[in-house]
This record gives structure tokens, sequence and C-alpha cells, in this order.
């Protein structure tokens, strides 16, 4: 708990979870290797699962929409507590694309490379309500990719559900001037490699 100007902050289990295990590295990463990233925490991908589910009940998702890797495990938390299929989309060699699928560019945050991303035209279609899912958002072209595939299909973003969202970094700020109903389970304000600090976003909800 927080004692702040405003009051009494109580942190959530998530926010709890990276002050515990989270790893503040330089260049603006935050490591979650212990829980999320790497090994993986299944009793809290399950209650991450359940926020999300929480967060977004009031819409009619059909599916939830990803990107490999590490949103895999998380979008099938929330896909198995809407009761709706799960796609990611996959980081492809341009030589595999052909006419069938959805095809983004996404430049990764983490290892500073470019990626095509696809998604099958089988998979997404015009009926669509997409609740879009990812670990992190840092300046948002993840999202920027799956959002425009799931537009190229024809079909809806309803949600976007992000477990940490770096709110120092543009990403989170510019998703949300598009109008899109981004939902972020943690927001960490500002992070310090040498003081090993992070500060939480206070959040309403
Ligand atoms: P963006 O596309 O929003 O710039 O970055 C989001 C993607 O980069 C996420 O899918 C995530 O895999 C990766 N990412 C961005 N920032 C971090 C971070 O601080 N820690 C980790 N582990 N991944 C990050």
């Amino acid at each position: 708990m927080y004692q702040s100007e405003i009051g009494v902050y109580r942190m959530n289990f998530l926010e709890e979870r990276i002050l515990k295990d989270g790893i503040v590295k330089e260049g603006n990463v935050l490591k979650v290797d212990s829980f999320l990233n790497h090994q993986m925490d299944v009793a809290l991908l399950d209650e991450i699962g359940k926020e999300f589910h929480r967060r977004f009940a009031d819409l009619k998702i059909t599916k939830v929409l990803t990107i490999e890797a590490s949103g895999i495990a998380i979008a099938y938390a929330a896909a198995r507590c809407f009761g709706v299929p799960m796609v990611f989309a996959k980081k492809a060699k341009s030589i595999n694309i052909d006419g069938d699928m959805y095809t983004a560019e996404v430049e990764s945050f983490t290892h500073k490379n470019k990626n095509q991303i696809i998604v099958s035209k089988k998979f997404l279609s015009k009926d669509d309500k997409v609740l879009i899912i990812d670990d992190f958002l840092a300046n948002g072209c993840a999202l920027q990719g799956l959002i425009s595939i799931t537009e190229a299909a024809g079909g809806s973003v309803e949600g976007i559900g992000i477990v940490i969202e770096k709110g120092f970094q543009f990403g989170g700020r510019s998703i949300r001037n598009l109008g899109y109903r981004l939902e972020s389970l943690a927001i960490v304000d500002s992070m310090d490699a040498a003081t090993k600090t992070i500060v939480f976003r206070e959040q309403g909800t």
C-alpha cells in the first residue's frame, strides 16, 4: 500500500509481483522473465485472464489476437475466459508470404529489428470483434501492426488489453488518442535501473 497525498493507494496483484520480481534494465527495459516472459506463473496468468475478462465484460468479443511469442500465453488465458478462439500473429520471413495472409511490419522494441507479422485470412474476418492482447506496451509498434491486420480483415478492434504499459513511452498516449479502448493492468510511470525503483500510475479500476 502507498500513502499518497490523495489517500491510500492499494496496489493490484500484478504491481505487487512486478515490485517483488521485476528487474529494471538499462535502456528502459523491464525484465519479468521469472513470471511472465520466460518462466510463466500459470496461476498469475489465470488471474490476468480473469482481470481482462472483468474489464471488457461489456463487449461481445469473438476473437482474441496477439503476437508471438510472449503474448501467446496471456492471450490464451484471456480467450479461455471469453470462451472464444485465440489467434497469434506470426513473425515471418517475407519469402513465406502469399495472398492468403494479412501482413504488417513491426519494429521490435527489445531487439531493434523489423519483422513482418502475418495472420492467415482464414482466421480473421469482417464479422470479428477483436480483443488485442500483449505483454508490454512501449512505443506501440506491435499494437499498430495488430490493429492494421484486424482492420485489413474488416474486423473491429473492440478493446486492447496490455499487461504492463510503460507510461513514460509514447505508445499508450498515441493509441488512446486514436480512440481505442486501451486497458493496462499495470502502468509504470517511471523506473530507474540505478536505484532499482519502479513507480506505478494510480488507476481507478
Ligand atoms: P512496442 O511495440 O509497444 O514498442 O513494444 C512492445 C513489444 O516490445 C512487446 O510485445 C514486448 O515483447 C516488447 N517490450 C517492450 N518493452 C519491453 C520491456 O520493457 N520488457 C520486455 N520484457 N519486453 C518489452
